[in-house]
């Protein structure tokens, strides 16, 4: 029989991470589900993970903290084993006008959407490379790809969490780890629930498919990069965006 292979997903509490940590339970995988202060989110994904025949664990980490990243990493490697997926999913829009954009806001999501992914590939790429295998995923956003007005923090953010895959992928694909990021266009989670009716409606009609994404589509492109099968497939960036940007 296969070993049971271990995934470590960040924001795994709410939306596009659940789905993805869900998926990647469903494909047989243990699953350490991060979160930030959502507690009774996280359980309910541990939950339904469990439920699925596989373990969980769930860790409350701030991914803005290198020091608490080190300790998630140093946890499910002791309770699994070793980690074989790293989903760096976690986080959070401070929109605004760039003029009047608050440095505080700025930091705070290069802190969480940047730095996070970066301390999460630091802190676990040494039991990859040791493992000689592994497979990272960085959670990038159409938004980094194109910019957007009222998203300076976010794209900027966002934009390097792609030259950081492309640098992990080179870095690390001697010792048999791909990198890759995936770019959501607009998905229909807790983030993009903000937006009015009439919003919404003005992005789906610029969308060529007409319609806001599922968490599903992304959890579905997540769980075949993790998969044997997408091991010649490293340092890409694929846009999930329902044709918004081709
Ligand atoms: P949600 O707001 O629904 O969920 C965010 C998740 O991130 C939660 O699990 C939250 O935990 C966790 N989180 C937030 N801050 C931290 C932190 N400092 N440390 C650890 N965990 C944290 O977001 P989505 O599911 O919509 O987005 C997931 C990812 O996808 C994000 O990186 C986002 O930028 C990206 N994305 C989303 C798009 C969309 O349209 N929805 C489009 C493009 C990209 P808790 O529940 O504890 O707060």
């Amino acid at each position: 029989m296969e070993q049971r292979r271990t995934a470590l997903v960040t924001g795994a509490s709410r939306g596009i991470g659940k789905a993805i940590a869900l998926r990647l339970a469903k494909d047989g995988c243990n699953v350490a589900v991060i979160y930030a202060g959502n507690e009774q989110a996280a359980k309910d994904t541990c939950a339904e993970i469990e439920a699925l025949g596989v373990s969980s664990l769930c860790i409350r980490c701030d991914v803005s903290d290198s020091m608490q990243c080190a300790q998630a990493v140093a946890q499910t490697v002791e309770a699994f084993g070793g980690i074989d997926i790293l989903v760096n999913n976690a986080g959070i829009t401070r929109d605004g006008l760039l003029m009047s954009m608050k440095e505080g806001d700025f930091q705070k999501v290069i802190n969480t959407n940047l730095n996070g992914a970066f301390y999460m590939i630091k802190h676990s790429c040494r039991q990859f490379i040791k493992r000689r295998s592994g497979r990272i995923i960085n959670i990038s956003s159409i938004s980094g790809v194109m910019g957007n007005a009222g998203q300076a923090n976010y794209a900027a953010a966002k934009a390097g969490l792609i030259g950081l895959t492309k640098t992990t992928a080179k870095e690390l694909a001697g010792r048999n780890i791909t990198c890759n990021a995936v770019a959501p266009g607009f998905i229909q989670t807790d983030m993009t629930a903000v937006l009015s009716d009439k919003v919404k409606a003005a992005i789906s009609e610029q969308i060529p498919l007409g319609r806001m994404g599922d968490v599903q589509d992304i959890a579905a492109a997540v769980s075949f990069l993790a998969s044997q099968e997408a091991g010649y497939i490293t340092g890409q960036v694929l846009r999930i965006d329902g044709g918004l940007n081709m």
